[in-house]
Formats: C-alpha cells, structure tokens, sequence
C-alpha cells in the first residue's frame, strides 16, 4: 500500500497486461471511515491486502468506476468481508452489449445503490461525489473528493482509453473530456497509471489526440474505400500485436461517429468520405 496523500492510499493488483499496464490501482479514501474505489480483480490475495489497508476501519461504501473485470468483481467478496454496500456505476445487460461483453464485462455486478451525474456520499463527514462521464463504457463514472478526482479509465496515467462500440461511445468519450475540461481538479488518481497532476493541460491534449486520428481516418478514406485493418494498418504505424483488436475497435468507434455527424459512409466493410 502506498500513501499518497492525506485520506488517499493506493493498491496495485497482480493483473498486469497489455491493457491494464501494471494493473488495476484500487484507491482507499478516508481517514476513520473509509470508501474503496474499484476494489479491482476478484483475486484473493488483492482482497485481502485491501483488508489489510482498511485496518478495521468503517467502510462507508465500495464504489465501482465502471463494470470491466479488472474493477469491480472483488466488490462482492469485499461486501462479503466488510458488510458495506456496493454503490457506484450502473449494472451493463450483458445481452445488450454483444460479444465483448462476455470477455471483458463483469456480468455479476450487482450494486445496492447506483449513483447518477452530482450525486454526493457521504465518507465520514466528507463527500464523494459522483461525475457521469460516458465513453469508455456507457457506465463509467469518476469521484471527486476534496480536490482530486478518481478517474478510473476514462483518463489514464500511461496510455489512451480505448473506446470500443457497441457500449464504448467516441462522441460521448469526447463530451465527457470535455466536461473534465471544465472543472478544476487538482490532481487525477486513474485506475491505471501515474496521477496526472496537469489535469487540464492533459485532457486538453488527449482531446487533441482523438482530433488528431479523426483528420487522419478521414484523409486516408478520402481517395479510397478501406476497411477498418486497412485503416489501423496506415494510422498505428508500429503497433503492439495485442492491441490490433482494440485499435480497430477505437477506428470503428471514430467511424460511427462520423457516420452520425453525415462525414463518411459505409460500403459493406469500407468506409469512405460522405
Ligand atoms: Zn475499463
């Protein structure tokens, strides 16, 4: 456990991969009464470590950014041992998420209460509070509390979020930065990765980011129809293997949004400039 400020201490799973870098952070927040933002994989030897961190403490709530494996299924094991509720995002209908869902959801999620955009908990005599901001999946949330904002995968401290449809959404991914664009957060704790300690510097470029690939979708379908590996091909030079599936999810992602904006259309499997 690391202690990296006042009322805020940091676990790290033993889930690292290509998508989670060295693996899930769990945050503990509080000082007498404590709440655990995502608890992280359902591994036994990270629940009890994170008991361990909560030293007999009063656990106020254990709150969830979002419903992949790798943040929320040591919820329920973690309810089982401290008896505190599951409050946070919204369950996904895994049925309505298509294939995906089955790999990298937590169908068993099952919160006691779900916290919509402003909503306020109470940690102590402290609050967290809720911040929708959808994209990632159509369920994640960040917390504020104090100053600092836990953002879990929605801002990264070591690489872009992926943002793979059905349930990963560009144009509400990109509202949602933008809404983190507007506030004054001090500091990001992100479920993966460093703090990010120039919040809107940062959001501001990650914006620019996802601008930046949309011009270049754009410019490589505008002379021709390509499909979407021909797209990621051109646009991630160099590109880790296990990622070429996520990359061509983000591509789709672009894609579908600008479909919705009238900018390109499709042609069975390609793609080309409307
Ligand atoms: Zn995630």
């Amino acid at each position: 456990m690391e202690q990296l400020e006042p009322g805020i201490a940091r676990l790290l799973a033993h889930n690292p991969s290509a998508f989670t870098y060295t693996g899930t952070q769990s945050y503990i927040v509080g000082t007498d009464d404590v709440a655990v933002i995502d608890p992280g994989p359902d591994l036994p030897e990270h629940v009890d470590a994170l008991m361990a961190a909560i030293a007999g403490r009063s656990v106020a709530a254990i709150i969830c950014t979002h419903t992949h494996r790798d943040h929320s299924p040591a919820a329920r094991p973690l309810a089982e041992r401290t008896g505190a509720a599951i409050i946070g995002c919204a369950p996904l209908a895994l049925a309505a998420v298509g294939p995906r869902a089955d790999a990298s959801f937590d169908g068993d999620y099952g919160p006691d209460r779900v916290l919509g955009d402003g909503e306020v908990l109470k940690i102590g005599s402290e609050h967290l509070i809720a911040v929708a901001t959808p994209g990632h999946t159509s369920n994640h949330l960040c917390f504020n509390w104090r100053d600092a904002l836990f953002t879990g995968d929605h801002v990264m401290g070591w690489s872009t979020t992926v943002v793979v449809p059905p349930d990963g959404d560009m144009a509400a991914y990109m509202a949602s930065l933008d809404k983190l664009r507007q506030r004054d957060d001090r500091i990001y704790y992100p479920a993966h990765g460093a703090p990010v300690t120039n919040p809107q510097q940062y959001v501001r470029h990650l914006m620019g980011h996802r601008m930046h690939r949309e011009r270049q979708i754009l410019k490589l379908i505008a002379g021709q129809p390509r499909d979407i590996p021909g797209i990621v091909g051109n646009a991630y030079p160099g590109l880790d293997p296990r990622l070429t599936a996520a990359a061509g999810g983000s591509v789709l992602a672009h894609l579908l949004d600008l479909e919705r904006r009238g900018l390109v259309e499709r042609q069975g499997d390609s793609w080309t400039k409307a």
